[in-house]
């Protein structure tokens, strides 16, 4: 659906006009499950985007449509208002957090299209919050500075929908911007746009298709496991806080010592944390081959130290390796299925996406979707 197809459907659906705002999903380059350790993280906003239109209403309740389901439901606007476990929570999640705040929200009436694969960990989720969050705000002419907004945005989903993510996904939804990508040190949300060159290459995003059960309660479990490590390196070093804080020097001299799981799971996070850096200052020189490198090893940490992997993300990462012009490849997002991200020059990007799609169609019976990316702009409102 384009803008005017939207416009024209809001008309049809509420017979009024509608202000429009969009806010993308992302892809995470490099930094994965370092958030929640207080660490770096360095997101892409995709060029693919979730549209809410939005129009006031008396009553003070929200009636939301759904393009992608093709469903519709009402919710009032009161402070009560709990999680349904549908959809529309990430909406109402959105307008709770915003009332608690302070902002007295009206009514609205809503319809709601995306292009961000839903579920698919390119953070559909933190679009349909981000992009709610601007149309709640436009109807009391308020703005809220962005990483506030992201804290705001985030709450939603920890306190109304339940899920414990970190605040990547809303930060980078607010902050992209068109051929960067964007440093974050999640502790203190001090934050870099860094110029990504898409002359050489391209990102390509490879979506698995599948979504491993295990995810949840996996996540849930690396997330103790993290604490545990913190707790136990805190006899020796007291003002250790998170896994950010632990240097490698200091992590070998106590390994032999942790439960060997634990200490899997913390060199994961101190060497993917250092990787971040250096792939960072592997851009500063144009060295697309070490960012790659980097990529590379994060996947293998992912997949051998912290265990988020599964078949299909191995497979897809394996086929694309073995591609000419792949610089890098690795798993993304929280693992057990979802995408892979991929640093491809450009010159074999066209046969790089027909070989892997056709390899991976071959070994699973799944027809994976690919999506070719560059850095693209965060949220805003599109002018009519
Ligand atoms: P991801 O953020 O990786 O896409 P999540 O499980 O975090 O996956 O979020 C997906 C959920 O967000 C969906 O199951 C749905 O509840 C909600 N959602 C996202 N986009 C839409 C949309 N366009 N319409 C309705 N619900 C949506
Ligand atoms: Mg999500």
């Amino acid at each position: 659906m384009n803008i005017l197809d939207i416009l024209q459907a809001f008309q049809e659906r509420y017979d009024r006009t509608p202000r429009i705002f969009q806010a993308p999903g992302r892809v995470n380059l490099i930094g994965e499950h370092t958030d929640y350790n207080d660490g770096f993280v360095f997101p892409m906003a995709l060029e693919r985007y979730t549209r809410v239109a939005i129009a006031p209403q008396k009553e003070r309740r929200l009636d939301i449509y759904s393009a992608n389901l093709d469903e519709a439901t009402t919710l009032s606007l009161n402070a009560n208002e709990t999680a349904r476990g549908h959809w529309s929570d990430y909406v109402a999640g959105m307008a709770h957090v915003l009332e608690h705040a302070g902002y007295v929200l009206p009514g609205a009436m809503l319809y709601i299209h995306s292009d961000v694969p839903v579920g698919s960990g390119l953070s559909s989720s933190a679009a349909l919050e981000v992009s709610s969050a601007l149309a709640f705000l436009s109807l009391i002419d308020q703005t809220i500075p962005g990483p506030e907004l992201a804290r705001l945005a985030q709450k939603a989903e920890n306190q109304f929908v339940g899920m414990n993510c970190g605040i990547m996904d809303q930060f980078i939804s607010i902050h992209g911007q068109a051929e960067h990508a964007l440093f974050l040190d999640c502790r203190s949300l001090d934050y870099q746009l860094v110029p990504l060159d898409s002359s050489g290459a391209r990102i390509v995003v490879c979506n698995t298709m599948v979504k491993h059960e295990l995810g949840a309660s996996a996540y849930n479990q690396r997330r103790d496991q993290c604490e545990t490590g913190v707790r136990l390196m805190q006899q020796h070093w007291p003002t250790i806080r998170a896994l950010r804080d632990v240097s490698m020097t200091q992590f070998l001299l106590v390994e032999g010592s942790l439960p060997p799981v634990v200490a899997q799971r913390c060199r994961h996070v101190i060497t993917e944390n250092e990787r971040v850096l250096d792939a960072i200052a592997a851009l500063s020189t144009t060295d697309l081959q070490r960012f790659g490198r980097n990529m590379n090893d994060s996947h293998d940490s992912l997949r051998d130290d912290y265990q988020v992997s599964c078949e299909e993300l191995d497979w897809m990462v394996e086929m694309a390796r073995s591609q000419p012009g792949c610089l890098g490849a690795r798993m993304t997002g929280g693992g057990f299925g979802g995408c892979s991200v991929n640093l491809v020059e450009l010159p074999h990007v066209d046969s790089f996406c027909r070989s892997v799609a056709q390899q991976y169609a071959e070994r699973t019976g799944l027809a994976p979707h690919l999506y070719v990316s560059v850095p693209s702009r965060g949220a805003h409102e599109i002018n009519l």
